[in-house]
């Protein structure tokens, strides 16, 4: 690969990129808001469309979840893009983006605007409408200057990572398993620093029903949700581990309807954060425990749900070499990359969890997102786009020790397994 003719091309781009990723950002594609995902989807199926491979326009699954008052709704999400260029090569990679953004049609936030000292700001330039034009720019660059026939790739592009991807993940993790090594396209912090390991992340709603009553004539025949439910919440709370860095964070409530009524509905929800797939396994069995003996000894009924949609990200041996070389080709652009591990989680967790190797913040440098301030860095564009295009010509060159270090690591398992 001519290295200096496709990095000039890359930086050839970066006004048309910056003029680009300005429409998208005006695009309002908040998660849950079909139309504006559908027409960014369209600008990034025409990019994809311009190479040789075959798209596939799949829809989301729909998922069940429960609301505030304890009922169950079905969500539905938009379609997802499936692109996949030479799929018999030996060597497969497997990008990954998210079109939705956080901010919903009616949120003030719907505008990008450059500013000063080489930044825009604007919904969706990080996090992650940049990324995915980095991942595309680099693509056609591998394309235009390397192509070589031992890479073969396939670019998903889901409609709901913002959610917990809830109708997008069963696709993915399929997807992982015949791949060598994914990319993600999540903003790195605004110095560099890329993404390591990831907490898992799981919503749960926990409802209590009781029985209602006039809280003046027959207080005795109520059965009261929301006390119940407040010490239940105490409970859960108690869960946290700060050393183990498991957190139980109660997020909502909602119960009752007047105050002279005992309320019979109480709701919570709340998100948990763990490092270790042991220590998911073991919150788990204590929620369990906690609800059936909440349904054993307390006067009100409680039921439990959700659970964990994104498990903890953990660094195997191939993934650690994937961003070893990652961090050589940093070296290449003069750049020293870092990776440090990091509470929030991403389609990187679920990817890892399938057993792919991934780098899951290979997107621009930027901050404050989920922000109405989210912004980005303009030379960042181009910058990793450049970083991206030298780590597929590394795996269309290497990308068989990642398969080998896999192998090992599942031989090493099955080994202790029949210990
Ligand atoms: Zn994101």
């Amino acid at each position: 690969m001519d290295l200096q003719e496709s990095f000039r091309w890359i930086e050839s781009e970066r006004e048309s990129l910056l003029a680009r990723l300005c429409e998208l950002s005006a695009i309002n594609s908040g998660s849950g808001n079909l139309p504006g995902i559908a027409r960014v989807s369209e600008v990034f199926a025409a990019d994809l469309n311009s190479h040789s491979g075959h798209l596939e326009v799949v829809p989301s699954a729909t998922a069940q979840r429960a609301n505030l008052n304890g009922e169950l709704v079905t969500e539905s999400y938009g379609d997802m893009l499936d692109y996949r260029m030479r799929p018999a090569a030996p060597i497969q990679v497997l990008l990954v983006g998210h079109m939705d953004t956080v901010f919903p049609a009616d949120h003030h936030f719907q505008l990008p605007e450059v500013q000063d000292g080489g930044v825009l700001k604007g919904p969706g330039v990080a996090d992650m409408k940049g990324g995915i034009l980095a991942m595309l720019t680099a693509l056609q660059a591998y394309e235009a200057f390397a192509g070589s026939g031992q890479l073969g790739w396939r670019v998903i592009l889901n409609a709901d990572e913002e959610t917990g991807s809830h109708g997008s993940a069963d696709h993915l993790v399929k997807a992982a398993g015949s791949a060598h090594a994914g990319m993600i396209y999540e903003p790195g912090l605004t110095d560099g620093t890329l993404s390591r390991a990831r907490k898992g992340s799981a919503n749960f709603t926990l409802v209590a029903k009781g029985e209602s009553a006039h809280a003046g004539r027959e207080f005795h025949k109520g059965r009261n949700a929301i006390v119940a439910l407040a010490s239940a919440i105490d409970r859960l709370a108690a869960f946290t581990d700060s050393e183990k860095g498991l957190m139980v964070n109660v997020g909502r409530i909602q119960g009752g309807t007047a105050l002279n009524v005992v309320p019979d509905n109480a709701v919570c929800q709340f998100n948990v954060r763990c490092w270790r797939r042991e220590d998911q396994e073991g919150f788990l069995r204590q929620l369990q425990e906690l609800v059936q003996d909440l349904n054993a000894h307390s006067d009100c009924r409680f039921s439990l749900h959700g659970g964990f949609s994104r498990p903890p990200k953990t660094i195997s041996p191939a993934n650690q070499l994937f961003m070893d070389w990652a961090v050589d080709c940093g070296r290449q652009l003069s750049e020293e990359l870092r990776f440090a591990d990091t509470g929030g989680c991403c389609d990187g967790n679920n990817l890892a969890a399938a057993g792919l190797p991934n780098i899951d913040t290979l997107g621009v440098q930027g901050g404050y997102i989920h922000t109405d301030q989210e912004f980005m860095l303009i030379d960042s564009l181009t910058q990793r786009a450049k970083l991206s295009l030298l780590l597929l010509d590394r795996l269309s060159r290497q990308g068989d020790e990642l398969l080998a270090l896999r192998e090992q690591q599942s031989r090493a398992e099955e080994g202790l397994a029949t210990c």
